[in-house]
């Protein structure tokens, strides 16, 4: 007998928005994970779906679509993607090729050669699937991948759609055996739950990021205290507990608005996004905290989620 060895790792999915990110990680992980929307830069954060395969466990992380940085928030965002990439194996990056064979020029759109740049610098291998096969004639596929086989030493190259699900197979089998050995990382029987739990907390901190236009970002975590779900076979409603942590006074005023407006706008947006993203109502608290050193406190940190990777 041929026995295999157990791979994993983590693979950063890159491209510009509505390169079909979203679509691709729903359609692979084959549950609602990551949130797809027709209008670009739906998903601001890194969102972690994980396939997990008798031979192999595979963590993903969804970043922002790229675009080229302006505001605070923009280099905020294509600092989250360096570190998508930084903290991956293998990067997957989704492009769609049906705009790239309607494009009059032989070259890749500029915020592509612009990510590929900055990829490049941190030399791992690239994987890039060509999406949207569905809408284009199969006759202009060949000039799109000289295209892009011109631009980059991709690892390889893999038509697909995201959409209709062609290609899922051979692009899961090859991000496989491109991975190292490694461990399971996270339970299998713990993973919808926890990525649903961390999910949740992931699109109420984009809320305040997207709310709150002061300095907030970068001191603000959201701890999922409690995730009840109610109702049975069918879940019918989830409660959910969050504490959001600051790191100073003035921040905390700053989220809870006046006479806690801004809370209230907040909840209400994420608890629209929470509620699309486990397809059931839910009942969303939320309390704002000061804990100046919560990097640093390992209880706090275990409720984020963190303590996962060992
Ligand atoms: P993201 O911004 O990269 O996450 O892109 P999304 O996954 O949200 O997709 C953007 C849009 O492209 C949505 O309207 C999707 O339905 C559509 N889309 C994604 N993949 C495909 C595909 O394979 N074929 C077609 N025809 N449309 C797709
Ligand atoms: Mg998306």
């Amino acid at each position: 007998m041929n026995q295999q060895p157990f791979r994993s790792g983590f693979v950063s999915l890159i491209g510009l928005p509505n390169a079909g990110k979203s679509t691709l990680l729903n359609q692979l992980s084959g549950l609602h994970l990551a949130i797809t929307s027709p209008k670009p830069q739906t998903t601001r954060h890194i969102i972690q779906a994980i396939i997990d395969q008798p031979d192999s466990q595979i963590i993903f992380l969804d970043t922002p679509g790229y675009h080229q940085p302006k505001s605070r928030l923009d280099r905020y965002m294509s600092g989250r993607i360096t570190t998508a990439v930084m903290d991956s194996d293998i990067v997957l990056m989704i492009t769609d090729a049906a705009a790239a064979s309607e494009a009059r020029r032989n070259e890749l759109p500029k915020q592509e050669q612009q990510l590929l740049a900055s990829v490049r610098q941190m030399d791992k291998p690239v994987i890039l699937a060509l999406n949207k096969v569905d809408k284009m004639p199969k006759e202009n596929l060949l000039p799109v991948i000289e295209r892009y086989n011109k631009a980059y030493p991709f690892m390889s190259i893999i038509p697909l759609s995201a959409r209709s699900g062609d290609g899922m197979n051979i692009i899961l089998e090859e991000i496989t055996r491109r991975l190292p050995e490694g461990p399971r990382y996270f339970p299998a029987d713990s993973i919808t739950d926890q990525t649903e739990r961390s999910l949740a907390g992931e699109l109420i901190r984009e809320q305040i990021l997207l709310l709150t236009h002061e300095e907030i970002p970068h001191g603000v975590a959201v701890s999922i205290e409690l995730f009840e779900e109610e109702g049975s076979p069918e879940r019918e409603r989830v409660f959910i507990h969050a504490v959001i942590y600051c790191d100073r006074e003035s921040h905390k005023k700053i989220i809870i608005g006046r006479q806690g407006s801004m809370l209230k706008r907040i909840g209400t947006a994420a608890r629209i996004n929470i509620e699309s993203m486990l397809e059931c109502p839910c009942y969303l608290e939320l309390f704002v905290k000061v804990r100046e050193d919560w990097r640093n406190k390992s209880d706090i940190l275990k409720n984020l989620g963190f303590e996962t990777r060992k």
